[in-house]
């Protein structure tokens, strides 16, 4: 027995205890004891011996583990789910941008509302971030409760260049990582930027300890802009700029040559992967058995609504493997050990936030969530990851914390009405139909 007393302790009594630390334990039944924001205590139920006082908290019957991470999204663009189906990158943009562009603060942030509870409803605990109102989009994260690194995209080639409010969000939120929700940099990608600007914002990050976050070869288009610039191709011209490193998302990486896959791999550049809005708006993977096997760092981002059309990482790992095997012609490749692994502790650390979630692991933030485990579709469990990968959906969530915070319960949001958000939204495109929300400057990813 291994207590360590404290007041408001949350109990939580799994089934099973999925813990994702190095040594890969299990319990089967298992505990996790939440003290305030953090975990004090993982492992075999009979390890501890509850107080009077403790939150007890029975989920016999439903699987405990870390919070999904998605490494790369727009939730605010959950306003535009369904807008732009079988059609090419660049002929939904005509779809979406016109409503993107009109589409003003207050439709932003209650975008990013419904998007933020769909995805902490569905497991997922910590999100990456970007597009324009960044501010009030946090806003809505800090108000929802779940965990995010935001940034302020950045662009400056057939656009303006909104460095003062990349500022301000840094500024306002911050770059420490223990902080909730905290600002990292948002360059758009290769071809959007010039090469002045993302040196300039490799100097920003140095200076300010932040997270960068970049779209990178999403499009032959992309790559012919940057040939055109002398680089040859989008990695290149990340690696020219000083932008590939640890601390650099780059999502997407399809139109990657071999030179580009070692230097991904030699700096240690993080992947964000988005399979199904690749496959969707593209019709293309990135090499990712290659980028495995160079030893390309490598996480799971589902992208925004209308290329996907939702934010659920149970999908989006399902995706990745079944997408995977038939771009390697492999049914070995991507196994689910990895998968797991991605949607979580190398998602931690994708963002940098590994020394604080990821894990169930005494000391980390309580960022855990539960599944139901007696479910038609789910039942027997032979292997943990396999049933999670290929059997489990985001709506088999049963309960979220986030800093110890329980956000769901029994599959709903504690603290927000479906109906409350449902009639917001149903105003904002009211007002987005009737020409009322128009938008002070071009609203980009
Ligand atoms: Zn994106």
């Amino acid at each position: 027995m291994t207590n360590a007393r404290g007041p408001g302790r949350q109990i939580v009594l799994g089934g099973l205890v999925l813990t994702m630390n190095a040594r890969g334990d299990t319990f089967a039944p298992g505990v996790v004891v939440i003290d305030g924001p953090r975990i004090a205590h993982v492992g075999p139920e009979a390890s501890w011996s509850p107080d009077p006082g403790d939150d007890l908290v029975d989920c016999h019957d439903q699987l405990v583990m870390p919070g999904l991470v998605n490494t790369h999204t727009h939730t605010c663009a959950a306003l535009f789910r369904g807008l732009a189906e079988d059609r090419s990158r660049a002929a939904w943009a005509g779809y979406t941008l016109p409503w993107q562009d009109r589409a003003g603060a207050e439709a932003y942030h209650f975008g990013s509302i419904l998007g933020a509870l769909e995805q902490l409803t569905s497991g997922v605990t910590c999100i990456a971030d970007r597009f324009s109102y960044m501010d009030t989009c946090a806003e809505a994260f800090d108000r929802v409760g779940i965990r995010a690194v935001v940034g302020h995209t950045l662009f400056d080639i057939g656009g303006a260049l909104e460095w003062p409010r990349a500022v301000a969000l840094l500024e306002r939120w911050g770059t420490a990582p223990e902080s909730r929700v905290h600002a990292g940099l948002a360059p758009h990608a290769p071809d959007t930027c010039s090469d002045d600007l993302l040196r300039r914002i490799r100097i920003e990050a140095d200076a300010r300890a932040a997270r960068v976050f970049i779209h990178c070869a999403q499009s032959e288009a992309e790559v012919a802009a940057v040939r055109a610039r002398g680089h040859t191709g989008p990695v290149h011209c990340l690696a020219a700029t000083g932008l590939l490193g640890p601390d650099v998302v780059a999502a997407h990486c399809i139109y990657v040559d071999a030179g580009e896959i070692r230097r991904l791999a030699a700096t240690g550049t993080w992947v964000a992967h988005c399979p199904a809005s690749n496959a969707k708006t593209e019709g293309r993977l990135p090499p990712v058995a290659a980028m495995l096997d160079a030893g390309v760092a490598m996480a799971l981002g589902t992208d925004w609504a209308p290329s996907n059309n939702g934010m659920d990482l149970f999908d989006e790992m399902k995706s990745a493997g079944l997408l995977n095997k038939v771009g390697a012609g492999d049914p070995a490749a991507l196994p689910v050990d990895r998968l797991l692994a991605m949607a979580t502790i190398d998602g931690a650390r994708a963002l940098g936030l590994d020394g604080y979630i990821g894990s169930l692991e005494p000391g980390k933030l309580a960022d855990v969530i539960t599944l139901a485990m007696d479910a038609w579709h789910l039942l027997p469990w032979h292997r943990p990851a396999a049933t999670l990968v290929y059997s489990a959906k985001g709506r088999d969530v049963r309960n979220v914390w986030v800093d110890g915070r329980r956000l769901v319960r029994q599959g709903q949001a504690a603290d927000w009405s479906l109906a409350t958000i449902r009639g917001e939204i149903a105003r904002v495109w009211r007002d987005l139909r009737a020409g009322k929300s128009v938008s002070r400057s071009s609203a980009v990813r």
